[in-house]
């Protein structure tokens, strides 16, 4: 669509009216629930907000919204922001830029559940449950239990929620989960057959604040949401129930990212920019939340924690890219980062180390060598601290941090170690995306 602006349009605020009508191909879907009554859903995600609602159907151009909608006697509708009642009826008003491609609405027979609210100074959060009648005690007693509990960890650990309220909706979204500002909506069929847990809730609830208030400016950069959502899912976790939740989850994201279809690709991958979905991958979401790990890992919890509160306060409600998160973390962090950046975002793979290793019982030192055997389309690695676990027979255990460098397919080093060891062991607090390939003795 071409609209003709007036003179001077370019630097006057202007208003267009569209009046418009039809059935949408796509984006608005109306037809049965998995309950088997009407609904209505919006499924924007990537550029399908087109086929109902006129827009610049790009991460990079945020708008507020304001819906109206008219709905069958007995439906309900939620959509962005807050419920108003005005002159004209019931409005939806939501008063922060979204990208276009969380601009929803969904109506149906819902049922509505009112979990504790979040409370900020004044401002009251409502946490609402959205669901199918036959869902609706499912839905509160399992997935959506620590609705409330999972926000305020996201407040304590990154900052404010970034709208009115946050409703969590079960639809035919053809996503397991989509992120949609303030009323994220959820697969309907997880919650049917009961098998819907709460890492999706998390997932979905961090991308409040990582996808949605601070948005990629262009779809290749689509790890600073994904990368983010999977990454906070297991910091929430481990924030409600322990450490050990992160580190199990780490381990999955590893393996998913091992077996996927993508490691010869970079995770900033502008050959995929003009098909969004095949960015749906391995790239950014597992390796993504690596990244973060890893990154966490370079310049310890207090600068990464910092770094992406100020992130956040920079970017909200605005768009963001890989180089400004670079920017605001190397400033925190007082530490040039272009080399973790680099090896981690823009060349793919990662390291696969075949490590060999001597004792000299003279010297009472181990010769460990350490060789990066990846593809060289993959380039080399620098890994700064690679913990060495030295084991003896009897129990005694020592650890010693070496530094990998990426001048070289080979390093080695010589570590004062005062017993023989029987066993070596790599990075195995598994700190680090890699492989060891082979670990042998000389
Ligand atoms: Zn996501």
């Amino acid at each position: 669509m071409r609209i003709p602006l007036p003179r001077g349009a370019e630097t006057n605020a202007f208003t267009v009216l569209i009046d418009y009508h039809g059935t949408p191909q796509d984006g608005l879907i109306i037809g049965l629930s998995a309950r088997g009554r009407r609904v209505a859903f919006v499924d924007n995600w990537p550029e399908r907000a087109r086929f109902w609602l006129p827009t610049v159907d790009h991460p990079s151009d945020k708008a507020m919204t304001r819906f109206a909608i008219q709905a069958p006697a007995g439906w309900r509708v939620v959509a962005n922001g807050r419920l108003n009642q005005t002159e004209h009826g019931r409005e939806w008003d939501e008063s922060h830029p979204i990208p276009v491609y969380t601009m929803v609405f969904g109506a149906g027979e819902f049922t509505v559940s009112h979990h504790h609210p979040v409370i900020n100074g004044r401002d009251t959060i409502p946490i609402e449950v959205w669901t199918y009648p036959e869902d609706s005690a499912f839905a509160d007693a399992v997935p959506f239990r620590r609705a409330t509990e999972i926000v305020e960890v996201m407040q304590r650990l990154i900052g404010p929620f970034p709208y009115e309220k946050l409703a969590h909706v079960q639809s035919s979204t053809k996503f397991g989960g989509m992120e949609n500002s303030s009323a994220i909506f959820y697969a309907e069929k997880p919650y049917v057959e009961r098998k819907m847990g709460e890492g999706v809730v998390r997932h979905e609830t961090a991308h409040q604040w990582f996808g949605d208030a601070v948005t990629e400016r262009d779809w290749p950069d689509i790890w600073l949401s994904e990368g983010f959502a999977t990454y906070f899912d297991g910091v929430i976790g481990a924030a409600l129930d322990g450490d050990t939740v992160l580190v199990n989850s780490m381990r999955a994201n590893a393996e998913s990212y091992f077996k996927s279809d993508v490691t010869d690709r970079p995770i900033v991958d502008s050959g995929y920019a003009a098909d969004p979905i095949k960015l749906l991958n391995a790239n950014s979401y597992p390796k993504g939340a690596w990244v973060l790990h890893m990154l966490r890992g370079t310049i310890g919890d207090s600068a990464f924690f910092r770094g992406l509160r100020t992130y956040y306060r920079t970017y909200r409600d605005s768009n963001a890219t890989s180089a400004d998160l670079q920017r605001v973390m190397e400033k925190e962090a007082r530490t040039n980062l272009g080399w973790f950046f680099h090896q981690w975002l823009y060349q793919p793979g990662y390291p696969q180390l075949d490590v060999s290793w001597q004792y000299d019982a003279g010297a009472r030192k181990v010769m460990v060598g350490i060789i990066q055997r990846q593809k060289p389309e993959w380039g080399l690695f620098r890994l700064p601290v690679v913990t060495l676990e030295f084991r003896a027979n009897n129990g005694a255990v020592m650890r010693r941090d070496v530094a990998v460098s990426s001048e070289s397919r080979e390093t080695s080093v010589r570590i004062d170690v005062p017993f023989a060891p029987a066993e070596v062991r790599v990075d195995s607090d598994g700190k680090l995306l890699l492989k060891v390939t082979a670990i042998s003795r000389r």
